[in-house]
Formats: structure tokens, C-alpha cells, sequence
């Protein structure tokens, strides 16, 4: 197969042909936090305001039609993008943090008695803990933690040994935001259904760098984020098994998600409707379906051979940096670099790197737990995208090299 042409892919991409006030090219390295958006997304929002702006599912006018149309289409190219049976099973969100509580306070919460248990593992993101916390302290339920290893990874025998018969969800990340380990899902699923349990996956770092397939999987609950797949920011989408999201109560009372309202009582709609009250993100969605399109235009399975390269080349260069150490290297990452070097403050590499035009991410990367394992207060952390090229991989050693000649 030809080999992905990522200096192509960057010309989609308007803010990476833009020179920063500095006069440099920008080397944007925190794809993690969030990713940069190409034309068409930018087109799509642009386009939706322009041509289509009304509100959805409520008038017969041409307006309306349109924003109705362009808001469920994204449904449908989800549905296919992350493998669901049925169009139904995906509820818009406002990305990933807002699925996960939806599920915490929707499914959980109801179900939860004191004593039962919650699966997390220890390198989850605050959005797959707190919300936890908040229905384990509401219920009396306990939060129960997978100890990762020295390398970042998460053994399936360690999740085994945490299962129980009190457990009543699991929920894990496919990839971590601050090591890039990927997680063995597929084997986790199983296990935390042979315990009785469900499982949902925090998808967040995983959409935009590995295939999913929710029904392969047999996951509960796939949680996902727009903006880190190309798309907009505040807009995502849960992946619910019909069956689950359909004995659930809603999240939020208001217009849409209703069926009949009165005040002898109210009788709500249909899922995903149900779960999305109030006017919703039209523009998010309209763009979002252009990011899957994006995607959907790109030789995917080149894209994250392209990505495994350039995380193998990198991690390389940065090992042959005196005083330089990466954390979390466990084998069959993602490309996700979080690293310290000694005697420098994680915050003065960021600082240092941005005088050069290098774009990175550094302190605890909302995964506090993480920094805490390995002894930490921060990392300064890498991360890649499909426009990432070896030209961005050169300038991030070079900048650490100065770094390194200042502090070492
Ligand atoms: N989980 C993981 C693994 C993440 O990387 C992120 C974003 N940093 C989130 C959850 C939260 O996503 P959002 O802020 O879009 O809700």
C-alpha cells in the first residue's frame, strides 16, 4: 500500500500554513489536548450559518429542513464511523466529559446500592473519575482502582484481579491522554461481562488514531469527543447499547427530549432524543460530520502506520537526549510522548519550545493519579497527529537539544 503523505494532509489544514507572529512555521505537538481542523470542517460550520441556520426538528420551513438535515446526518455517520447497529444508539453530548457523566448519573447512579463497585483503572483522565466519585459518594458505592505498571500498561490479569461480583460498571480509556498506552479492550470487555458488569470506553484519544468498531468490541457505552477527531470542540457523542440507553431516564429536562407535556405528567421521546434536551449544537454537529467525511477521504489503516513510524522515529531521537527520560512506554502505543528531563521544570520545556515555534503540553495532563504513580509533578508531553511530519520531529529534538546544553 502507498505510504501516507502527511505533507499533503497539512495543506488541508489552514492553521498550519499560517506563520506565527514569531515569523515560524508552527509545530503543533499537543494533538492530545486537541486537534486542528481542516477546511472542510471550518467550511462546514462557516456553511451551516450561512445557508441553514434555524432550529432542528421543530418547523416545516426550508430552513429548518436543512438544519435538521445536516444536524442528524452526522447521527448516521457516527453510527457507521464507530460501528453501531443503529443510528439510535448515538447521542450527541457535549464530548466526551458530558457522555461519561451521562452514563455515571443515568445508568450507574439508579442501579448503584452501597457496598457495589465501580472498575477504573489508575491512568484514566479526571473526566473518567469524577464523575465516578460523584455517584459512589451519592450511593455508597466504591471506586475500585487497576494499578497500572512500571511501563503504563494495564495487564488483563490485574483487571481480572479487581473484578467482583459487586462490580457493576468498568470504565476505561482505549488510549491514555498522558502515556499513550493503548488499553487490551477487547479482552476487558469480555472479562467485565463474565463478572456481570458493563463496560464503557473513555474513546476520547482513540478516535482519530485506531479502528473502532463498538460491535466488535461488544462495549456498553463508547464515549467520544468532536474536537479531537478534526471536529469542533463541546460536541461529541455516546455510543449506547439500544437496550441499556432505552432503560435509562433521561439526563435533562426540556424541549426535545419530550414526548407529551403536562402537568398531570410528562412522557418523554424516544432514544437518543430523550437524552438531548434543549436546542443542541447544530453548527457542532454539521462539522463534525464533516471531520468523519475527512477522515472517511484518508487511507486510514496508512494513516495510523504513518503515526506508529513517526511515534518510533521520535521516541528514538528523544532517547538519545542525555538527561531525558519517557514515561510510559509500553509496547504497542500510541503516539503520545510524555517525558521530563532532569533539572528542568516540565513548565520551562513547554516555554522554551514555544520561543521555537513547538507547540507541547506540560503539567499533570488531568491525570493527577498518573503523575502520582511515577513520582512526578508534571510531564511535558507530545503528541501526534496524521499531519505530523518528520520536519516537526526535527524541530522538537533540536529544541530539546538547546534545552538540553542550557540545563545539562
Ligand atoms: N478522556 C481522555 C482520555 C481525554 O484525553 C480527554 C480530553 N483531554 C477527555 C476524556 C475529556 O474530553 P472532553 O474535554 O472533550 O470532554
Amino acid at each position: 500500500a502507498p505510504a501516507f503523505d502527511a505533507e499533503r494532509a497539512r495543506e488541508d489544514f489552514p492553521i498550519l500554513l499560517e506563520a506565527l507572529p514569531s515569523g515560524r512555521r508552527l509545530v503543533y505537538l499537543d494533538n492530545a489536548a486537541t486537534t486542528q481542523k481542516p477546511l472542510s470542517v471550518i467550511e462546514a460550520s462557516d456553511d451551516y450559518y450561512r445557508h441553514a441556520n434555524a432550529n432542528v426538528h421543530r418547523a416545516i420551513h426550508t430552513l429548518s429542513q436543512r438544519a435538521t438535515q445536516q444536524y442528524e446526518a452526522c447521527r448516521d455517520k457516527l453510527a457507521a464511523f464507530l460501528g453501531a447497529g443503529s443510528r439510535d444508539e448515538i447521542v450527541y453530548t457535549r464530548g466526551t466529559t458530558d457522555a461519561i457523566n451521562l452514563v455515571a448519573q443515568c445508568y450507574a447512579r439508579p442501579r448503584l446500592q452501597s457496598g457495589d463497585e465501580i472498575l477504573l483503572t489508575e491512568l484514566e483522565h479526571h473526566s473518567n473519575i469524577v464523575p465516578w466519585q460523584m455517584v459512589a459518594e451519592a450511593t455508597g458505592a466504591k471506586v475500585v482502582v487497576v494499578p497500572i505498571g512500571d511501563d503504563g500498561s494495564v495487564s488483563i490479569e490485574d483487571f481480572r484481579a479487581k473484578l467482583s461480583d459487586r462490580t457493576v460498571i468498568a470504565a476505561f480509556a482505549h488510549i491514555s491522554n498522558s502515556l499513550g498506552t493503548v488499553l487490551p479492550v477487547a479482552d476487558m470487555i469480555a472479562a467485565a461481562h463474565e463478572a456481570g458488569a458493563v463496560a464503557l470506553i473513555d474513546g476520547a484519544q482513540a478516535v482519530a488514531h485506531l479502528p473502532v468498531d463498538v460491535t466488535a468490541l461488544d462495549v456498553d457505552f463508547y464515549a467520544m469527543s468532536g474536537h479531537k477527531l478534526f471536529g469542533p470542540t463541546g460536541f461529541g457523542a455516546l455510543y449506547g447499547k439500544r437496550e441499556l440507553l432505552d432503560a435509562m431516564p433521561p439526563y435533562q429536562g426540556g424541549g426535545d427530549m419530550i414526548d407529551t407535556v403536562s402537568f398531570s405528567g410528562t412522557t418523554y421521546n424516544d432514544v437518543p432524543y430523550k437524552f438531548e434536551a434543549g436546542t443542541p449544537n447544530i453548527a457542532g454537529a454539521a462539522a463534525l460530520g464533516a471531520s468523519i467525511d475527512y477522515v472517511n477521504s484518508l487511507d486510514l489503516a496508512a494513516v495510523f502506520d504513518y503515526e506508529h513510524e513517526l511515534l518510533a522515529r521520535a521516541t528514538r531521537e528523544m532517547e538519545a537526549i542525555d538527561g531525558l527520560r519517557i514515561i510510559g512506554t509500553a509496547p504497542g502505543k500510541a503516539g503520545i510522548i510524555s517525558f521530563v528531563m532532569d533539572g528542568v521544570h516540565a513548565h520551562d520545556i513547554g516555554t522554551l519550545l514555544d520561543e521555537s515555534g513547538v507547540a507541547i503540553r506540560t503539567g499533570h495532563h488531568c491525570a493527577m493519579p498518573v503523575m502520582e504513580r511515577f513520582d512526578v509533578p508534571a510531564t511535558a508531553r507530545v503528541s501526534f497527529a496524521l499531519y505530523n511530519t518528520q520536519a516537526d520531529v526535527d524541530a522538537l529534538i533540536a529544541g530539546l537539544e538547546s534545552i538540553q546544553r542550557i540545563f545539562g
